[in-house]
């Protein structure tokens, strides 16, 4: 079988699928991301799609659409920020597009709004209001086929079962991909994945339709130059992508190109990538931090010392913004109709 549709019955199989199965996330569990990090991340996420909200002209109804929402804690996060929003919280109409149902579990407990309401896919969104969506590491999970420059050309990477019962990888002897290996070094591997861009495209179709911003963070890059990005992840270890299937989570690296010229196919502005830790610093990520560390709006510190938890946030701000850890790695893309840059970006991203 391809690497794409390993990917999918790994992860999404009915009865032994990663994610149908168990919460993946947390320090109990097998990776950790940004909401889970800090609240930070959820609030200014809430703040940047509050401003496009409000770029809409504050419309009586809007769809907020959060997909793959994880344990909820994103949505929690930016709904309480932006809860003295005149108006706002009235305005929303909150989906939640999520596969598994251990996880819709959760953030049925942490997300309160009265309006939420579940969907499969986003086939399903309505189409009646401007829709403002957000992804955070949703992207990465969607399966994508390799294709290795061998000789030749393109050739398929697929997985075959050896006489040990084994899986491994093998090339598909047949040729793919003619005339898309212009300048590829021997070995390299080119990564598509229809998956993302069918979503990617599906989106930017309603917002230039309905009206609306979208912001998309994952790991990855413009372009992915040739690596095997694929990767399974357990107990927040590297493992062979191959060995336990179902059990350890599969991604890959986002290839941000494909989704921003889906985007501007379909008719809408699209802006970045911009590095995750250029982004947060632009939305304020240090005055919220202050904020917080003050003891001002809502921190709910839980106790301790005012020192102590100015570190505290002073640890997890370093972990969503430092080079060396989440900050370039991780890559911020937003696509909108509005006539200016989303909030956190400038004209000087914009991608045409
Ligand atoms: N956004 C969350 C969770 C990231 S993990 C966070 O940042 O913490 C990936 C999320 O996408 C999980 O909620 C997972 O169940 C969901 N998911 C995986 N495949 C999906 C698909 N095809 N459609 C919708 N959600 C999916």
């Amino acid at each position: 079988m391809d690497v794409a549709t390993f990917m999918t019955l790994a992860m999404a199989h009915r009865h032994s699928g990663y994610y149908t199965t168990r919460d993946p996330l947390g320090r109990a569990g097998d990776f950790i991301t940004a909401p889970e990090i800090s609240q930070m991340f959820g609030e200014l996420a809430g703040a940047a799609i509050a401003q496009a909200w409000i770029d809409l002209g504050a419309p009586a109804s809007v769809h907020l659409v959060e997909l793959g929402p994880g344990r909820g804690t994103l949505m929690a996060d930016a709904l309480r920020a932006t809860r003295n929003l005149a108006g706002f919280h009235a305005a929303i109409r909150l989906h939640l597009v999520e596969t598994s149902p251990v996880l819709r579990e959760l953030q049925g407990e942490r997300i309160r709004h009265p309006s939420r309401h579940w969907h499969e896919h986003v086939e399903s969104l309505p189409d009646d209001a401007p829709i403002l969506f957000i992804a955070n590491e949703l992207f990465d999970v969607l399966p994508v086929r390799q294709f290795v420059m061998a000789g030749d050309g393109l050739h398929e990477r697929r997985i075959g079962v050896d006489d040990d019962d084994r899986l491994g990888f093998v090339l598909d002897p047949r040729c793919s991909r003619p005339g898309e290996s212009d300048g590829m070094a021997e070995g390299s591997i080119l990564e598509v994945s229809p998956a993302r861009e069918a979503l990617m495209t599906g989106l930017a179709r309603r917002l230039a339709h309905q009206r609306g911003t979208g912001f998309i963070i994952d790991y990855g890059d413009l372009d992915l130059d040739g690596a095997d990005t694929l990767q399974a992840v357990r107990a927040h270890r590297r493992v062979a992508p191959l060995d336990t299937p179902g059990k350890a989570d599969l991604s890959s690296h986002v290839a941000f190109r494909p989704l921003l010229d889906a985007a501007r196919r379909e008719g809408v502005m699209a802006f970045g990538p911009l590095t995750q830790g250029e982004w947060l610093r632009r939305i304020g990520i240090e005055t919220r931090m202050q904020r917080l560390a003050a003891g001002g709006a809502g921190g709910g510190a839980g106790g301790g010392d005012d020192d102590g938890l100015r570190a505290r946030l002073l640890g997890e701000m370093q972990r969503l913004v430092a080079d060396d850890q989440m900050g370039t790695l991780f890559k911020v893309v937003a696509v909108t109709t509005h006539a200016g840059p989303p909030a956190g970006f400038s004209g000087k991203e914009r991608w045409s």
